[in-house]
């Protein structure tokens, strides 16, 4: 049983310094360890209509879990600001994400102001989103209008009881099927549908999902468990190596590799022999990537993450509302970068239990 989590607005995360001296954004920050800073991941919401149960988990996230109040949430004029700093940073692919994006009132409205931005380079940002697809159907479009690129599904189990067992809702796939189709007929892709692979959870869904999406216009992509957060009890054991699901496909469906689209991309991919697609594997436990993780996450509730599995975050919201100038802003941020030091799943061994000093922010609030 997970140990009850704490409050997330708590005092853990500092004021984000701002250095006395700040200097004007190249677009070319680069982190202690060379890596430059490309992506930033907004998370618009910390609340979901799911209750996954590896990422919230009902005994946890039950009637009186306490979810951060409106004022907390930064606000769409307080993200875009946010945004055009980074962007001024030399981001230039921003994800919007939660909790279920879908659920923050009016995204459609953000997304046209976050579209809206023009970047040092001319070429437009690329902005798209993460979803568990159960509002989608009615989404797509208008999400589409306002500028969105594309969407990113995630889905775990084409078994409807399956499905409904690791949401915890009793959500079903249909449904998500369903917007799925919608986004394509919107035009929002390439589309990826993201599964999670759980030992003894939904393994069983590993082929049927790779048969129902090959030869479709989504790719498929299989994500590494990860012990990300602090509620969901995680044992490497649960862990299916991301080898383990190319081999069991490849057994049915004979797959080759396919060589990478760019440095720093997450999922490995691989092609259908027969021509039918490809699929990915995000290999995040056990093969990790740190070395080229270019992503700044910002929490709901204005707080800045430089690694998934960061124990602190570091307070920009206070910043933003002490009308602090943009000079300030991006140098504070700079500052930020070039000291990160992160590399948790490189360093990460069987028992996690002594890396992360502290506790681990939650999946559901700092955004996958
Ligand atoms: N609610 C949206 C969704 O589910 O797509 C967006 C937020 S969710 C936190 C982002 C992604 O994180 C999802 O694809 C989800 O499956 C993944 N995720 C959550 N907990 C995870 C875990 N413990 N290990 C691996 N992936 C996880
Ligand atoms: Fe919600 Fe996404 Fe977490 Fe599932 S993975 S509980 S849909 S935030
Ligand atoms: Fe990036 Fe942290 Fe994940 Fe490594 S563990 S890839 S640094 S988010």
């Amino acid at each position: 049983m997970p140990e009850k989590i704490i409050l997330l607005n708590d005092l853990r995360s500092p004021l984000l310094p701002v250095p006395a001296a700040p200097d004007a954004p190249t677009g070319l920050l680069s982190d202690a360890l060379g890596r430059p800073l490309h992506d930033l991941r907004i998370s618009v919401t910390d609340r979901c209509n799911f209750r996954c149960v590896y990422c919230m988990p009902k005994e946890v996230f039950d009637k009186d879990y306490a979810y951060l109040p409106h004022s907390e949430l930064l606000s769409f004029e307080e993200i875009t600001r946010v945004a055009r700093l980074f962007i001024a940073h030399g981001v230039e692919k921003i994800r919007l994400t939660g909790g279920e994006p879908l659920l923050r009132k009016n995204l459609e409205r953000l997304v046209g102001m976050l579209r809206a931005l023009p970047t040092p380079s001319g070429r437009p940002l690329d902005l798209t989103l993460t979803t568990n697809g159960s509002l989608l159907a009615r989404k797509a479009r208008a999400l589409k209008d306002a500028g969105l690129d594309r969407v990113t599904v995630s889905l775990d189990a084409l078994d409807d009881a399956v499905f409904r067992r690791m949401n915890d809702v009793d959500f079903a796939v249909a449904d998500v099927l369903h917007g799925l189709d919608a986004a394509h007929e919107a035009g929002l892709g390439p589309i990826k549908v993201n599964m999670v692979v759980k030992r003894g959870t939904n393994e069983d869904q590993i082929l049927p999902m790779a048969r129902h999406f090959k030869g479709s216009p989504f790719i498929l992509r299989f994500i590494e468990y990860m012990d990300v957060g602090a509620s969901n009890g995680w044992n490497m054991v649960d862990v299916i190596p991301s080898a383990e699901v190319i081999r069991r496909i490849g057994a049915e469906l004979p797959l080759a590799p396919v060589a990478a689209n760019y440095t720093g991309e997450t999922a490995a991919r691989w092609r259908y022999l027969d021509g039918g697609g490809e699929v990915g594997v995000i290999s995040s436990v056990t093969q990790a990537f740190c070395q080229d993780c270019t992503r700044m996450r910002l929490s709901t509730e204005g707080k800045l993450y430089t690694c998934l599995f960061a124990t602190q975050g570091h307070d920009l919201r206070t910043l933003l509302r002490k009308e602090r100038s943009d000079a300030e802003i991006l140098g504070a941020v700079a500052q930020l970068w070039r000291g990160r030091t992160d590399r948790y799943s490189e360093q990460r061994t069987v028992d996690t239990s002594g890396l992360a000093r502290g506790k681990k922010v939650e999946m559901s609030y700092i955004g996958g």
